[in-house]
């Protein structure tokens, strides 16, 4: 485990995340309401981020040994019965895996869900845009950390960035709406890049979101750089646009508070896992792809409950048990990331 400098910064806990709804029956030992699950579906990635796995990666694992659709079905369910309302697909890269149209399908149907959101760096989206939203996807988080073609390949080690963009239209023409963009802040980010993602704000309706960089096991190579807080880039806009101001969520789930440039479009937020901890309204529950449970991003175990499958008392009963051990927070200030050798495990 690498200790992770984070330039002084010291963490604040001060933001408020939408607490979770009094009919949850997932509450943990803090009174958190569970209502949120990111789902990964996948460890398989087209794309090698440099901050999120190393440019040899290789998976082991196909989508045979990942939940199947009736699989994500039932353990999603059960799930949405005690309480959780939205649900978020992510990876790995969710849109490798050919049978997700028949997922967001399964999922759709669960009575209950009242959003069904999907992450993706967007690769696949000139072509799924409009099948999943036909399926039932509601909006979908695309994760581009540059415009620019010879950053975005030093960064994934891939030149996809104008099917990134492609994507990012088709979803925007297709409805999926908001369209939300994250970028991972790195500490070498020429300013001028970030400049650019914010100013796509001015004119679009994209929800563009700055997300301080987590270590893992796979980022250790880039811990010992400067750690770029959100506080620092929300200086450096409000110095080029004036005082961004509070806007209307356009649909928060999560921490990010939204702000926007005087007079635009769109809107930018900033999620700050280091600088401003947001645990203490922990809301939300990880299913892996190969259904394990994660109570909190960076603990240090997760609970298999494939083999309650087929058993729903026996699954409730596991899911209650397990939620005695949520942590009350991470302590990635603290260097510790648990057992996370990388994102791509469980989709951030
Ligand atoms: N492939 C999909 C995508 O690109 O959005 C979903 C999986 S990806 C792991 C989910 C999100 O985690 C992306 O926005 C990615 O940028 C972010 N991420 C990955 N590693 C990260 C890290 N070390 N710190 C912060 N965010 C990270």
């Amino acid at each position: 485990m690498a200790l992770y400098s984070i330039g002084g910064v010291r963490p604040v806990r001060d933001i408020p995340v939408p607490s979770g709804d009094s009919r949850s029956r997932l509450v943990d030992s803090f009174g958190r309401r569970l209502t949120y699950l990111r789902v990964s579906v996948t460890d398989r990635c087209n794309l090698r981020c440099l901050y999120c796995l190393p440019a040899e990666a290789h998976f082991p694992f196909g989508d045979r040994d990942f939940l199947s659709p009736a699989e994500f079905e039932e353990t999603v369910g059960t799930l949405v019965d005690m309480g959780i309302q939205r649900v978020r697909l992510t990876g790995g890269e969710p849109l490798v895996r050919r049978d997700i149209l028949e997922i967001v399908e399964r999922l759709r149907r669960l009575p209950g869900l009242e959003d069904l959101a999907l992450s993706t760096n967007g690769t696949e989206l000139p072509r799924l845009a409009g099948p999943l939203r036909d399926a039932g996807i509601d909006r979908v988080n695309v994760s581009v950390d540059t415009l620019d073609g010879e950053r975005f390949h030093q960064i994934t080690r891939r030149d996809d960035l104008e099917k990134v963009w492609r994507g990012v239209e088709a979803a925007l023409e297709v409805g999926l709406d908001p369209v939300k963009l994250n970028c991972v802040l790195l500490a070498d980010h020429e300013p001028e890049d970030l400049d650019r993602l914010v100013e796509l704000t001015l004119a679009r309706p994209l929800a563009v979101r700055f997300i301080e960089m987590m270590p893992t096991a796979s980022n250790e190579h880039l811990q010992a750089g400067q750690f770029r807080s959100c506080d620092w880039l929300r200086e450096r806009i409000e110095a080029r646009h004036g005082a961004l101001e509070a806007a209307d969520p356009p649909f928060r789930t999560g921490p990010a508070k939204s702000l926007r440039v005087a007079g635009a479009r769109g809107t930018v937020g900033f999620i700050t896992p280091l600088s401003h901890t947001f645990c203490k309204d922990c809301n939300r529950l990880r299913l892996t792809a190969r259904g394990e449970l994660r109570l909190c991003l960076f603990a240090d175990r997760t609970y298999p409950l494939r083999p309650l499958l087929g058993d729903s008392a026996a699954l409730e009963a596991e899911i209650e048990r397990v939620l005695a051990d949520k942590p009350e927070e991470h302590m990635l200030t603290a260097g510790d990331y648990g057992n996370l050798a990388s994102f791509m495990q469980i989709g951030g």
